[in-house]
């Protein structure tokens, strides 16, 4: 009986009931309909002849009643996150205006201006700290490959030559105080300065009270370890409500001073309520990274190490069948065969050109299906590639120069020879200089069996490869 009572409920009930089972666009639409019948104004003759939809569910007194549709939960489910995207985190200390830095975590100021001009050029969009977080928390999404910039310590710096750098590009950026180090003199920024900062797009954090290794029990007794380590998660964040929360500018967000933590540290973060904890590993962060080991890149001013790993977006997510493509393997009779798919520029080639021509021979496979290929180029998102299904070559010129000194690409396709999409990503570098100090364009290669341009982008005829990169 109660099974026969539901299937005589309107519609607009079966599509409530079937939400748990459908995508989110039709939870939305649903979730639609059942707010359009509930709100809508009566039409046509009038009130009293125009039955109310909510009088029409309360009088099916039998009836298998969904629990009315919860705003929030269902605004949630509307909003579309990309867990596809990642985040590129780049950790800054101090700045300078010497030529060179005594120590790798001061940055000269126009090394500086160039990296963030490497960005705009790479046309990486930098987010804030809270597109960062609502897009972790589900609430909002962000592009598919961005970066995000934060600086450590409290440095004076940070305030009299970063801030106006990171304001002449328009980027927001997160500093992250420790207590002890907040208007103390000496190199240390002045609550004015901090309060200046965040006028001009600065997010706060906390990065604990006295800067100490926190997983560090040193001689403490336990219970007395526990209290400091309550002290360095809980006051150094109450410490900046205190002085700059009237800004809004502080985030409940903490680094870990060295980037260390432990187990014990991460839970009483997230006791605390931090929304997020950040470590010096350098990776990008995807969606599903803990929320308590956010990775970052430390860009060192001497060696401007870190920078070009962090800015490329092409490697690293080589699927496993795809990795198998591209590696030598042995055949039946156990001789050593060339892999199946070939790139140009190779991964981890040198290329002499800013404009080079990106390629991966297919023709080893069989059944590559056309329309499933897609290109990324770093910092040009989806490549309007050329596919020759009878030289089985993808192909890409590169429309603009490249400014950056390494390039990521991935390309992904469907064959006949296995079920699963391939992906394949690699890197090579771009040596700015070499091209600059020649007249040919050429490009140097792996030696690899493809199809060379026989010309380059200016319509100069290409040297042939004969050197293998390093
Ligand atoms: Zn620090």
């Amino acid at each position: 009986m109660e099974r026969l009572r539901i299937f005589t409920l309107p519609l607009l009930l079966a599509a409530v009931i079937l939400l748990p089972i459908t995508s989110c666009e039709k939870i939305k639409e649903a979730t639609d309909k059942v707010g359009e019948a509930l709100n809508r104004t009566p039409e046509g003759p009038g009130p009293a002849n125009q039955p109310d939809p909510t009088q029409i569910l309360a009088e099916e007194p039998d009836a298998v009643m969904p629990p009315p549709p919860d705003p929030e939960e269902a605004r949630k489910a509307a909003i579309v996150i990309n867990k596809e995207a990642r985040v590129s985190i780049l950790g800054y200390h101090d700045f300078t205006t010497d030529e060179r830095p005594r120590s790798d975590m001061i940055i000269n100021i126009d090394d500086f201006r160039d990296q963030l001009q490497q960005i705009k050029d790479a046309e990486l969009p930098v987010i804030s700290m809270r597109e960062f977080l609502d897009w972790k928390q589900g609430e909002a999404d962000i592009p598919a490959e961005c970066i995000m910039i934060t600086v450590d310590d409290g440095w004076k710096a940070t305030h009299t030559l970063a801030t106006d750098v990171m304001a002449e590009f328009g980027f927001p950026f997160t500093v992250f105080l420790y207590k002890k180090y907040v208007g103390v003199g000496g190199r240390s920024m002045t609550h004015d300065e901090i309060r200046d900062m965040i006028a001009k797009g600065a997010t706060i954090g906390s990065h604990s009270v006295s800067h100490s290794n926190m997983a560090k029990k040193g001689g403490k007794s336990t219970d007395d370890y526990n209290k400091w380590l309550k002290v360095e998660l809980e006051e150094s964040y109450q410490f900046l409500m205190d002085n700059f929360g009237e800004t809004g500018g502080v985030v409940k967000i903490f680094a870990y001073p060295y980037g260390i933590y432990s187990d014990q540290i991460k839970e009483m973060a997230i006791e605390y309520g931090y929304e997020a904890a950040f470590t010096v590993n350098g990776k990008k962060t995807k969606w599903d990274v803990d929320n308590l080991e956010v990775g970052r890149y430390i860009v060192h001013g001497t060696t401007l190490a870190n920078f070009g790993p962090a800015l490329s977006f092409g490697g690293g997510s080589v699927s496993g069948a795809g990795r198998k493509l591209i590696s030598e393997s042995k055949n039946e009779d156990g001789e050593v065969q060339g892999p199946l798919v070939t790139m140009t520029p190779a991964k981890d080639a040198n290329v002499t050109t800013r404009l080079p021509l990106i390629q991966m021979d297919l023709s080893k496979l069989d059944g590559v299906v056309a329309d499933s290929i897609s290109m990324r180029v770093t910092g040009l998102g989806m490549a309007p590639h050329k596919y020759d299904p009878e030289t089985g070559i993808i192909s890409y010129q590169l429309p603009m120069r490249l400014r950056t000194d390494s390039c990521g690409v991935m390309v992904q396709f469907n064959h006949s020879g296995s079920n699963d999409v391939e992906k394949i990503g690699w890197n090579f570098k771009v040596d700015q200089l070499a091209e600059y100090l020649s007249k040919e364009n050429s490009l140097i290669v792996s030696p690899m069996k493809m199809n060379l341009p026989t010309e380059d982008a200016k319509g100069q005829p290409v040297a042939q490869p004969t050197t293998a990169a390093n």
